[in-house]
């Protein structure tokens, strides 16, 4: 298992988003990999998309026939990673040039998403080399996109109509550190966009121009003020349990120290309790803005970029809620605790569709830092918890 992952953490799998050529070359290895695993049926399921040089984003599924052929269970992992950040942040070693150290295994794609990539893999692979037929048909499903919209990844494999709502699914993208965490529910996602114009000139005449990156500044400050205390209410149900406001992303603007910008561009991601309305919450940074544009004479234009309305949460006893909290109980001996989170995992497309999905696995959540690892033991034991769903 730890010489797989290692293998193709080497083979990074980024969006044109985020600078990346895609899947492809990734999922090809994949396939490859798992015809040598003897899986029964692999499928390979294309979405165009242009901006990749193979012009496809892949989504690869792997079968396993089981007892029942009615319901399908399935573990659904992400072959797309993020990229690896400022690189001199990375110490223990290069992000593409994997690493065993201590327990662990060190880079970029480690523990989101391919130590449950890989245990649900060898999971199924174990139960072939064991000769036990699943009870149900297991689907293992690889998707492209879920870094950024998932629009070429688990959305389009559900508008295809892969999936039923009697099926079991589980996607281990999330989770805690003991692995006693089922989540059921997410909050919803907002990314906006902030881009305040002013007048660019030379910072030692600051009177000729209007600062947009002071403007911007502050008006970020002032937003991060109001949401905060605009949108308050907690609900202990949620880890965090308050709704979360982050200025994050920050576009470059000028070249030079001495030139006092006429264009600002920072992001924010909010993630908002299923009790408040997200079309509301932008509003209100729409409303915010207006007042700024007035108060400094800047103008400001803000967008969203991507946004996931909280879809119902699946019902904590729905069947795979319980047969997860059976086989934690009984692999593990732990009492699970049912809760939501901060979401944007593919779960929550397949509630939007009326299908229950879980997440769950056994992780550091060190997902998108430097230095990203995954314990091998979480490798081994979620693997343990995915042969036991196919066999209960
Ligand atoms: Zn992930």
């Amino acid at each position: 298992m730890v010489e797989t992952l290692l293998e193709f953490i080497r083979v990074p799998a980024i969006g044109p988003e985020n600078g990346g050529d895609g899947e492809s070359k990734k999922a090809d290895k994949l396939v490859k990999t798992l015809a040598s695993m003897g899986f029964d049926k692999i499928e390979k399921h294309e979405a165009p998309d242009e901006r990749v040089p193979s012009k496809k984003r892949p989504n690869v599924i792997a079968y396993t026939a089981g007892e029942k052929t009615s319901e399908t269970l399935w573990i659904v992992t992400h072959m797309d990673i993020v990229p690896s950040g400022e690189e001199s942040l990375w110490t223990v070693t290069k992000p593409f040039e994997p690493m065993v150290k201590d327990g662990k295994v060190y880079g970029r794609g480690s523990e989101d998403n391919m130590q449950s990539m890989f245990a649900s893999i060898f999971a199924v692979k174990a139960l072939k080399n064991l000769g036990i037929k699943p009870k149900r048909t297991v689907g293992l499903c690889f998707v492209a996109d879920e870094e950024t919209e998932s629009e070429f990844g688990i959305r389009y494999l559900i508008k295809k109509g892969l999936f039923k709502p009697s099926d079991l699914v589980v996607v281990p993208d999330g989770g805690n550190a003991d692995g006693s965490f089922i989540e059921i529910a997410e909050k919803g996602v907002l990314w906006f966009r902030i881009r305040v114009l002013g007048k660019q000139t030379h910072a030692s005449t600051p009177g000729k121009g209007l600062n947009a990156h002071r403007i911007g500044m502050q008006y970020a400050l002032a937003l991060d003020k109001m949401l905060h205390e605009k949108y308050s209410e907690k609900d202990e149900y949620f880890d965090p349990p308050e709704n979360t406001f982050e200025p994050t992303k920050k576009e470059k603007n000028v070249d030079a120290v001495n030139i006092v910008p006429g264009e600002d561009v920072a992001y924010f991601d909010c993630r908002v309790l299923p009790r408040y309305d997200i079309r509301k919450v932008f509003e209100d940074v729409q409303t915010s803005a207006k007042d700024f544009e007035k108060k400094t004479g800047a103008k400001i234009e803000t967008e969203i970029v991507h946004k996931t309305i909280a879809p119902k949460p699946t019902p904590a006893n729905a069947k795979i809620v319980t047969m997860l909290e059976q086989a934690l109980k009984h692999v593990r001996g732990k009492k699970p605790i049912v809760g939501g989170i901060g979401g944007g995992t593919c779960a929550a497309y397949f509630r939007e569709a009326n299908i229950p999905a879980v997440v769950w696995s056994t992780v550091e959540e060190i997902a998108h830092q430097p230095n990203e690892f995954a314990i091998i033991e979480n490798l081994v034991n979620d693997a343990k918890i995915f042969a036991y769903l196919a066999i209960i």
